[in-house]
């Protein structure tokens, strides 16, 4: 008989580029555990997207492990234009951001960008600070004009062509799914992916927008909102009432918030999705410096632990396997640190506050069971992935989630959840061959041995009535 190893609760997200892209390496990556390939459109055509999409999904029949595709659209962006050679900037020089290239006043002896921006005249206000290049150079605005913002240099860099631009606590009036992201969800949508991340959402309204384009659209895509800026934060409730979905995306936050307010906004945004029973990713800096070593730093190690401590569905991978020089070492150090910290408490966890309705309940109940059997695994039956949903966001502590699904468009949504194991198995007319259908494939595969207890979340019938049941039942 074989014996699966023992299952990761903490999914891992890696993200697509030169580094993980050649089918000899997505095999590697997927077979050492990774749950969800990213896309990320700020860098991707539409060429590569139906090359990598198609890819992914031929390695992933081949090894027999389907994986999730996660496309990332950009979302609204500000940038500057494009400069002949970099600007070399000095500390206290004045600089102007221009929104009408060749109109302006500060002739030749003040340099300048243009913007792809143009309200930003009107957003922006004097004393407020411009981030450009990632937050490398920082602009304090001194004067503004309807053609430019005129700005002093605080830290000083190389302004080269494109470069993205933040403007902290600055409330921006740009489309939260701009043209580019209806283009290129259209050819996500034609190609299957599994989900959208929405960048730089502010508002529920933006997720409602997303939504309403992928029902237009026949997807049934799951919505992952990107929380980057100050906006977001102060939205945040209604962000996760309405999203299926968050990630705390740390590289714009960082950015667009006081850097020592970053924990306290992780810690934030995952307890509130564990109040609304909502998944969460941690992203971005999760293993920065493997990009160049084929070892973590101490506190990288420690940063992941504690995403891990805090139950984040997922931990999220970007250079480290875009343009990184260990793609698969960066796997199975995540893969290490998770299985590693998943074995320690404490367990104790304050009630969540979404468990309302009956079916909750009934989930709420067999997870206490599970607390209170130890070595004991979940099994539940899932179409849509609302009762293995339901089962993981109530985060049993050790005990596995087994979800049977008869369709492989559930099976890749499920990876992206804490706990949950999906199979794909056929649902018989009689539910109790289901159950018997779904033991035989987990001990097939080793994830169970005779002996072994599962709790059963299920549908039963009883005098011809389906109805809701909790079972307990023992491998023969
Ligand atoms: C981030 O900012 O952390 C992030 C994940 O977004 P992107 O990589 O798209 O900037």
């Amino acid at each position: 008989m074989p014996t699966a190893p023992s299952l990761r609760r903490t999914k891992i997200i890696f993200t697509l580029g030169p580094a993980s892209q050649t089918e000899e390496m997505l095999e590697k990556l997927i077979l050492a555990g990774a749950d969800v390939a990213r896309l990320n459109m700020a860098h991707g055509n539409h060429e590569w997207t139906r090359m990598v999409i198609r890819r992914i999904r031929a390695v992933s029949k081949r090894v027999g492990r389907e994986i999730a595709i996660m496309m990332d659209i950009k979302g609204p962006e500000i940038r500057t234009g494009d400069v002949d050679s970099p600007i070399e900037l000095k500390v206290g020089e004045t600089f102007d951001f221009t929104v009408k290239p060749g109109d302006r006043e500060g002739g030749e002896e003040i340099r300048s960008v243009n913007v792809n921006y143009k309200d930003i005249v009107n957003d922006i206000k004097i004393g407020d600070i411009v981030l450009v290049d990632s937050g490398l150079m920082r602009f304090e605005v001194l004067d503004k004009q309807d053609n430019h913002i005129r700005c002093k240099v605080l830290t000083p860099g190389a302004l080269s062509s494109r470069r993205h631009i933040n403007l902290p606590g600055v409330k921006v009036n740009l489309p939260a799914f701009t043209e580019k992201d209806r283009l290129d969800t259209l050819v996500g949508i034609e190609e299957g992916i599994d989900f959208v991340a929405l960048s730089f959402v502010r508002e529920a309204q933006d997720i409602v927008q997303l939504r309403k384009f992928l029902t237009d659209h026949n997807s049934k895509a799951k919505i992952i909102s990107k929380i980057e800026d100050q906006t977001a934060i102060a939205n945040l409730d209604e962000i996760i009432n309405e999203t299926d979905s968050l990630m705390v995306a740390r590289g714009d936050l960082g950015i667009e918030c006081p850097l020592e307010d970053l924990p306290v906004i992780q810690r934030r945004a995952v307890k509130a999705c564990f109040n609304a029973g909502k998944p969460v990713i941690i992203a971005t800096h999760t293993l920065e410096s493997m990009i160049s070593s084929p070892v973590p730093t101490r506190a990288e190690i420690t940063d992941v632990a504690n995403a891990v401590y805090e139950k984040a569905d997922c931990v999220m991978l970007s250079g480290e396997t875009t343009v990184g020089k260990y793609p698969l070492e960066c796997v199975q150090t995540l893969d290490r640190i998770a299985r590693r910290i998943e074995q320690e408490g404490p367990f104790v966890f304050a009630e969540p506050t979404f468990v309302k309705g009956d079916k909750l309940k009934l989930l709420h109940a067999a997870v206490q069971l599970a607390h209170q059997m130890p070595d004991t695994g979940l099994l539940t039956f899932t179409r849509q992935g609302n009762m293995a949903g339901g089962l993981a966001a109530l985060r049993p502590n050790l005990a596995p989630i087994y979800a049977m699904t008869n369709s492989v468009e559930t099976l890749r949504q499920l990876r992206l959840l804490r706990s949950v194991e999906p199979f794909l198995l056929e649902h018989q007319a009689h539910p109790n061959r289901t159950v018997e259908g779904a033991l035989a494939l987990l001990t097939k595969t080793g994830h169970v041995k005779v002996g072994d207890k599962l709790i059963v979340a299920t549908d039963m019938i009883t005098a011809e009535r389906l109805v809701d049941s909790i079972q307990l039942r023992v491998v023969i």
